[in-house]
């Protein structure tokens, strides 16, 4: 059977739908795999007896239970969960959006889909226009997301030595230029793969590069602020009419319910609706009903900064120190912990390329991302010359401390193998 482009490009395996298929199955299997591979969140108790108890709510009042199950949600999302958003961030930051600023998807993933289709690609007057990612390493979710092929464009990053074991990447302003065919800048807040978080001098100077070449600006906030704040530094949130903010549910705790939000101007929002329509009719409900009541209390925010950040931040720090002292004395350096659930190792002149360490590590039951997949906008060339594509791999630390301890020491004696014998 013969598919169409769409069908071969959308249909084929990608580097995400690998990942998927590997965090399915070692999450969802009868496999013993030790899941450090995928960005599924950690179940955090305190953020679970908060939706258990609403749930509870739900089913014992028969108008919310037949919204939970029984009712279509307009296509721009559930009006009531659109209007608590838009009071509590007014509220909080003072940004003036009005219901007509936001829309929900189902997840941020397919939010990302629309929105990068929607502003760059083939235009009418055969001009085609690319996503500029002016900080690369980035998030895998994108690269395949363009209807047309040569559908990002990505900038390599300064890179800082802060000390012998750790390293942060800076956007380098001195070779950014916005291309000419830019249709928008984008970028992860903080960053999947690397645990990133962009400051507020570059996002401000990042504005001001979009608001001159008449382009938005997305920002990437699936772990970032206001919610669920996985971020160990000092974030402002932003939001102007040039900037796209996508928010989303998943990494507060409820990946499942697939809820994405997306905060624009009227013209961009009226869009992602028109485009939920078409593909899903209407978004899902059931994150917007769980988590509504925490967006009208606030404990969102609360439980964000609280619960969520505080318990991200501790297991961060506890995999960082294992796993350096586990590798001490090895040319290696993680990347400056800053935020989101990875520790993004750097194995310097390591022999074995992190693809193959990858098979390695999944033949010893552990799983991790290689870092060669999160350099999308790079063309082959520009990453077969870059020798740092090869040499990062991406470990989530969101599992039980036993697992995360167990997996980093295989994780450890395996590169200790890569560096002495090839
Ligand atoms: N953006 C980033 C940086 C992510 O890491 C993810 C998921 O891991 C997403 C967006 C998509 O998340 P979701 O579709 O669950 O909202």
């Amino acid at each position: 059977m013969t598919f169409s482009k769409f069908g071969q490009k959308f249909g084929a395996n990608s580097g995400i739908t690998s990942l998927m298929d590997d965090l399915g199955e070692a999450l969802g299997g009868e496999s013993e795999m030790i899941m450090m591979g995928g960005g599924n969140p950690a179940h955090i108790p305190e953020v679970q007896d908060a939706f258990k108890s609403r749930l509870h709510n739900i089913i014992n009042s028969q108008k919310d239970f037949e919204s939970l199950i029984g009712t279509y949600d307009p296509p721009k999302g559930n009006v009531a969960f659109i209007r608590e958003l838009r009071d509590l961030l007014n509220a909080e930051y003072g940004w003036h959006l009005t219901s007509e600023n936001i829309a929900l998807t189902n997840g941020s993933q397919s939010a990302f889909f629309m929105l990068f289709n929607l502003l760059a690609g083939e235009y009418d007057d055969g001009s085609f226009k690319q996503i500029q990612l002016p900080l690369t390493p980035e998030y895998i979710g994108y690269s395949d997301s363009g209807l047309t092929e040569n559908f990002f464009h990505a900038n390599k990053p300064s890179i800082e030595s802060i000390d012998s074991e750790t390293f942060k990447y800076h956007i380098n302003f001195d070779l950014l230029e916005i291309a000419g065919n830019s249709g928008a800048i984008c970028v992860s807040r903080p960053t999947n793969p690397t645990g990133n978080v962009l400051t507020d001098n570059e996002i401000l100077k990042l504005d001001r590069l979009a608001k001159q070449n008449e382009i938005p600006l997305i920002i990437d906030g699936a772990y970032g602020t206001p919610f669920p704040n996985l971020i160990f530094t000092e974030a402002t949130p932003v939001w102007n009419e040039n900037i796209v903010l996508c928010l989303s549910l998943s990494k507060f705790g409820l990946p499942a319910a697939r809820t994405g939000i997306v905060i624009a101007k009227p013209e961009i929002i009226k869009s992602i609706s028109s485009m939920n329509a078409i593909m899903n009719l209407a978004t899902g409900s059931f994150g917007s009903l769980l988590a509504v009541n925490l967006l009208k209390s606030r404990d969102i925010i609360s439980l964000s900064h609280n619960v969520v950040k505080p318990y991200y931040e501790t297991k961060a720090l506890k995999a960082r120190d294992f796993l350096l002292q586990k590798l001490k004395g090895l040319p290696v350096q993680l990347h400056k912990v800053e935020g989101a659930m990875f520790l993004w190792l750097w194995l310097k002149g390591c022999p074995v390329d992190n693809e193959v360490l990858y098979q390695r590590l999944k033949a010893k039951g552990v799983l991790i991302v290689s870092g060669h997949h999160f350099f999308p906008g790079l063309n082959s060339s520009e990453a077969t010359a870059w020798q740092h594509t090869k040499e990062c791999l991406r470990i989530t630390y969101s599992q039980s401390e036993e697992l995360v301890l167990r997996g980093l020491e295989i994780i450890a004696s395996e590169v200790q193998f890569a560096y002495q014998h090839g």
